[in-house]
C-alpha cells in the first residue's frame, strides 16, 4: 500500500464564495472586490512561509470556492507554488469547483496549468434539496459541471454530495447515489449534515423551523451508503469517504488522517509539521496586512504533548477503515496498545463494532456508527 505519510502535502485556501450556504462553518467572504488584495497577499506567503522538507506530493487548493479564481490565477498559483517548493513530479495536484462557478474553457486551462484532479461541490442532484442548502446551482448545473469536467481531460473525479436532510428519505438519497453513479466517479465524499453551532442552519434548527431528521433513518442512510457503494465496487476507506480501490483515494486528504506534515496556505488554513500546529487568521484583511508588513500571517500555534498526538491517532486512526496500525502506534508512543486499552477494546469488540484483525484495531461497518464515542472511550485511557 502507498505510504502517504511520508512526504508533506499542500493546502491553499481560497476564501472566497458566491454566497455563504447556511450550514458551513468554513472561514469564507463573498465580497470578491478582496480578491486581488487576497491573491498578492497568497503570492506573499507562498514566498515566506516556514516549510518541512520535501518533495510534496500533494497540492489542495480548497476553500471557500477555489474556481472563482481565474485560470490565469490558477497558473500563476501553481508556477508559484512549484518555483517555491519541491513538489514531486507524480503529485496529486486537487481544484475544489463548485457547479456554476467555472466555464467549460476554464476547467481546460486549470487542466493545462496542471491540475489532475477535480473535487466538485455537488452536494446533491435534488432542486429542492439544493435550495434547502442554499446552494448556488441546480441538479442540472451539476451534472453539466461534471461532463465539462469529463470533455476537459479529468480522469479523476470527486464528487462531495450531503445527506440526512429533514424530510429526505432513503429512497430519495438512494436516487441521488444513483445519479452520481452515472458520472462513474473516482471518488465519493457522503457527508451526514451537521447543524454547526453558530451557523444560520443551526439557528434555523433551535427556532424550530423545520424538525431535523431523526437519527435512526440517518444511521439507516449511512448503512445504506455502506452497502450501496461496496455493492458498486467502491471501498468505504474513511467514515465519510469511498473510493474506487486505492487508486480513487484523496491522498491528500488521507495526510490529515495519518498525521503526515502539511503546510496550510491562506486565510484561515492550518498546518502541522514538527509537532507544531498553527494557524493563520480568519480575516482576508489581517492576512494581507501582516503580509505587507513582513511578517507571518500566523494567529496562534500549539505544540502538541505525546498525549494530544495520541489522542489525535486514535481519534483519526478510527474514522479509516484500516483503523490503527497497532505496530505503529506502539513504536511512536512507547506503549502496550492491548495492556493500555483493554477493557474498552475487549467491550467494543464483544458488541461487534471493533476488530482486532491483521495487526490493526479498526471500527466494523456497525461501529462507525458510533465512531465518536469509540474513540472517547479509548481516549479516556490516555
Ligand atoms: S460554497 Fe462551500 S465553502 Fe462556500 S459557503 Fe458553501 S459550503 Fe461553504
Amino acid at each position: 500500500m502507498e505510504d502517504y505519510g511520508k512526504f508533506p502535502g499542500i493546502y491553499v485556501h481560497v476564501p472566497f464564495c458566491r454566497r455563504k450556504c447556511p450550514y458551513c462553518d468554513f472561514y469564507s467572504i463573498t465580497d470578491t472586490n478582496w480578491l486581488p488584495a487576497y491573491f498578492d497577499a497568497l503570492m506573499g506567503e507562498i514566498r515566506m512561509a516556514p516549510q518541512p522538507p520535501g518533495p510534496y506530493d500533494t497540492v489542495y487548493i480548497g476553500g471557500g470556492t477555489p474556481s472563482l479564481l481565474t485560470a490565469r490565477q490558477i497558473e500563476s498559483l501553481l508556477e508559484a507554488l512549484f518555483k517555491q517548493f519541491e513538489i514531486a513530479g507524480a503529485a496529486e495536484i486537487t481544484l475544489e469547483v463548485n457547479p456554476g462557478t467555472v466555464s467549460a474553457e476554464g476547467l481546460k486551462r486549470y487542466r493545462a496549468a496542471g491540475i489532475n484532479r477535480l473535487n466538485i461541490g455537488v452536494q446533491s442532484f435534488n432542486d429542492d434539496m439544493l435550495r434547502f442548502l442554499g446552494r448556488i446551482h441546480s441538479g442540472e448545473k451539476a451534472g453539466e459541471t461534471i461532463r465539462r469536467a469529463r470533455a476537459a481531460g479529468y480522469d479523476n473525479i470527486g464528487l462531495d454530495l450531503i445527506y440526512g436532510l429533514p424530510g429526505q428519505s432513503t429512497k430519495a438519497w438512494h436516487r441521488d447515489l444513483c445519479l452520481a453513479m452515472d458520472f462513474l466517479p473516482a471518488h465519493l465524499s457522503c457527508y451526514l449534515l451537521t447543524y454547526a453551532p453558530g451557523t444560520p442552519l443551526a439557528e434555523q434548527m433551535n427556532r424550530n423551523r423545520f424538525t431535523p431528521l431523526d437519527e435512526e433513518t440517518r444511521r439507516e442512510m449511512f448503512l445504506f451508503t455502506h452497502d450501496f457503494l461496496l455493492g458498486r465496487g467502491y471501498e468505504h476507506y474513511e467514515i465519510s469517504n469511498f473510493a474506487w480501490p486505492e487508486a480513487g483515494r484523496s491522498r491528500h486528504n488521507q495526510k490529515y488522517w495519518r498525521h503526515a506534515p502539511y503546510i496550510g496556505l491562506g486565510p484561515a488554513a492550518h498546518s502541522y509539521f514538527n509537532h507544531r500546529r498553527h494557524w493563520n487568521v480568519s480575516s482576508v484583511k489581517q492576512y494581507g496586512d501582516c503580509i505587507i508588513s513582513g511578517k507571518l500571517p500566523v494567529e496562534a500555534s500549539e505544540d502538541l504533548s505525546v498525549e494530544q498526538e495520541m489522542m489525535e491517532a486514535v481519534f483519526l486512526g478510527l474514522r479509516c477503515s484500516e483503523g490503527i496500525c497497532i505496530d505503529l502506534f506502539e513504536t511512536r508512543f512507547g506503549i502496550n496498545f492491548h495492556t493500555r486499552f483493554h477493557d474498552v477494546l475487549s467491550r467494543y469488540q464483544a458488541a461487534g463494532y471493533l476488530s482486532l484483525a491483521g495487526g490493526h484495531c479498526a471500527l466494523t461497518r456497525n461501529g462507525f456508527l458510533y465512531a465518536d464515542s469509540i474513540a472517547e472511550a479509548l481516549i479516556q485511557l490516555i
